[in-house]
């Protein structure tokens, strides 16, 4: 299905006089919640992990001395790429770092898509409003039947294809060989893997950069390194591709990683240990959480992520069982979309949290 913003644009009743009539049928991404009384409730409802940042993050806080604020950061963010890029064994020049994955992810779809962009009818809600604010037009290519990414429905695009990868909201994983093909189908095709949630037990696309030059991988510190608070994200891609994102980001916001994150981030990459650590923490958490659901009868995809998204046919609607776990002090998140109604996403927390959770289930399956 293919299809054009632009026409579909119509001067909204409430515009003022000044506001640019192209940006007149703008949809804006809507946010998990972010409640104030966040101490008071169980959070299960933006992936965020439950676990603090590494310790070495605490400890380079403590030492910053506020005098280095007056200084702008390093506009190259020259250590932290170079610790980036060690981690993950190519040239730094090979990085971009971005106010989050969501900033790269716009560069992408202003820079790259000329031709359009493709992506799956259900996948990250963000690339919808990006495409509509950035692409001449855009195609949305169904999810197959069981949920999952089919790659031969991507042989006839010639747009930009963006693929999270575990998928949102489903978490469902396509292996590494999967997005080797679509490399292949069509090399002058540019694909770019949003890897958000890779580190929970999938397999990068990076080393594919050896091989395919029409691929760019981006990360995030926000899921697997406990940092959604410090806004940190980036591209791995060719040094091409890599020049043309600095590119970007240097014709819009020079400064888009402040001083303290540069700091963080670095502690956070170099710490090793704590980041396996704390990744099998989450998996083995997911995990016990899935059985436990569907021994309660829930289904539940297969999840490579650090979230569920699962059902139950004593709920009508996945809004039901949203607000029967919001009474009980637990959030998680629903879609009101067509396909994913019924569903609900919950985010991996703790293994008490979960237990919680499967608790006030269990109660609201026996009112139900
Ligand atoms: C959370 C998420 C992001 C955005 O992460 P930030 O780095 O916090 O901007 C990007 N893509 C997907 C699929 C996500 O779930």
């Amino acid at each position: 299905m293919r299809i054009k913003p632009y026409p579909l644009m119509k001067g909204k009743a409430n515009m003022s006089r000044f506001f640019d009539k192209r940006f007149s049928f703008l949809t804006p991404y809507v946010p998990g919640e972010q409640p104030k009384d966040i101490n008071k409730l169980i959070k299960l409802n933006t992936n965020e992990n439950p676990y603090p940042p590494s310790p070495r993050v605490t400890e380079i806080l403590r030492k910053v001395e506020a005098n280095s604020l007056k200084f702008y950061p390093d506009p190259t963010n020259a250590s932290l790429v170079k610790a980036i890029a060690d981690y993950n064994n190519v040239s730094p020049s090979q990085v971009v770092l971005g106010n989050g994955s969501d900033e790269i992810l716009a560069f992408c779809f202003h820079a790259f898509c000329e031709k359009g962009a493709a992506f799956a009818d259900i996948t990250y809600g963000f690339y919808k409003v990006f495409a509509e604010m950035f692409c001449r037009e855009y195609e949305s290519i169904p999810l197959r039947n069981d949920y999952s990414i089919g790659i031969d429905d991507y042989k006839d695009t010639r747009s930009t294809i963006f693929i999270a990868n575990p998928n949102a909201p489903t978490g469902m994983l396509l292996s590494q060989k999967e997005i080797e093909s679509l490399l292949k189908q069509n090399t002058n095709r540019l694909i770019i893997i949003d890897e958000a949630y890779i580190d929970f037990g999938g397999k990068s696309a990076i080393p594919l950069l050896k091989n395919y030059d029409n691929l760019i991988v981006v990360q995030t510190f926000s899921k697997s390194r406990c940092l959604a608070g410090a806004r940190l994200g980036y591209a791995i891609a060719t040094e091409e591709l890599a020049a043309e994102l600095n590119a970007m980001k240097f014709s819009f916001n020079p400064y888009n990683i402040n001083s303290l994150t540069m700091l963080i981030g670095q502690e956070s990459v170099e710490d090793v240990k704590y980041f396996d650590y704390c990744n099998s923490l989450i998996i083995e958490t997911r995990d016990y959480t899935a059985l436990e659901l569907q021994k309660l009868g829930f289904d539940v995809l297969e999840s490579k992520a650090n979230f569920l998204f699962v059902k139950h046919k004593e709920f009508k609607s996945g809004e039901d069982y949203y607000l029967a776990l919001k009474k009980k002090g637990i959030l998680v998140r629903y879609f009101n979309l067509p396909r994913i109604k019924n569903f609900v996403r919950i985010s991996i927390g703790t293994t008490g949290e979960m237990e919680s959770l499967l608790s006030a289930t269990k109660d609201i399956l026996k009112e139900v």
